[in-house]
């Protein structure tokens, strides 16, 4: 919720006009939360619900926030569920697949990925998509460690953005495609970037004196939008989303 809301939501919420959303949860019953150093927020009335309410609650919040983003844009003429003959399909690993058919007749599938997802299997979906001719655009959720920084108390951390560099993304790189990693609340996506390549010169990231991380570079989903090569943002651009699909099509 916004902040500032918990005052005016709690009568809504306590009414039961507003509930929880997710269809398993075992006590829907909710109240809102007031605070000066957190962020207002709803709470279960009832006992604090699991790991796995956590990540279907997102599931649904991610879905409808992609499919809102996908069809507020011009080029989109459809969004659906995957299908292979007629039939929809799920993908291991995949939490959720959104097909977005554009109008220049690509189709581009928003992968959201909310599990570990070890590099060997991400290259597996990959390459099915492609031999439906999907192109994938990979969307992480994001966790602590995501965004944990290798030392918290190292300034030149801090200022370039860096996480850790993971096998995942090193592979999706060989394969020129570039992770998303999302930031639900605040409806932003970070490109990753090694540090001292050219696109992170461009944007002008000192190199850190740190091996294995990559910097992150946030954008507002609003200031994204989809191409035949998968989510153009501010910090890669279509050109270089297609021209790195064509170097590395091997
Ligand atoms: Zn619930």
């Amino acid at each position: 919720m916004p902040d500032g809301e918990a005052h005016r939501l709690r009568e809504a919420a306590k009414s039961g006009v507003l509930i929880c959303p997710v269809p398993e949860c075992p006590s829907k019953r909710l109240t809102t939360c007031a605070y000066r150093e957190k962020r207002d927020h709803f709470r279960h009335v009832g006992p604090r619900p699991s790991h796995t309410h956590r990540r279907s609650y997102m599931q649904l919040t991610t879905h409808s926030m992609l499919r809102h983003w996908a069809a507020d844009q011009d080029q989109v003429i459809e969004l659906g569920e995957p299908e292979m003959d007629g039939d929809s399909f799920e993908i291991e690993g995949i939490s959720l697949i959104l097909v977005a058919h554009l109008d220049d007749g690509s189709e581009v599938a928003l992968c959201y990925v909310d599990k570990r997802l070890g590099a060997d299997a991400w290259e597996e979906c990959h390459d099915f998509l492609r031999e439906l001719g999907l192109v994938g655009a990979w969307i992480f959720s994001l966790t602590k460690t995501y965004f944990a920084l290798p030392n918290q108390a190292d300034p030149i951390a801090d200022r370039n953005n860096l996480i850790l560099d993971k096998p995942i993304y090193e592979r999706m790189r060989k394969r020129g495609s570039w992770p998303l990693l999302l930031n639900l609340e605040e409806k932003e996506w970070a490109n990753l970037l090694v540090p001292g390549g050219s696109r992170a010169e461009n944007l002008g990231f000192s190199p850190p004196d740190l091996d294995h991380v990559v910097h992150v570079v946030p954008n507002r989903l609003a200031d994204c939008r989809l191409c035949p090569y998968g989510i153009e943002t501010p910090a890669i651009n279509e050109w270089i989303l297609r021209k790195s699909s064509h170097n590395k099509r091997s």
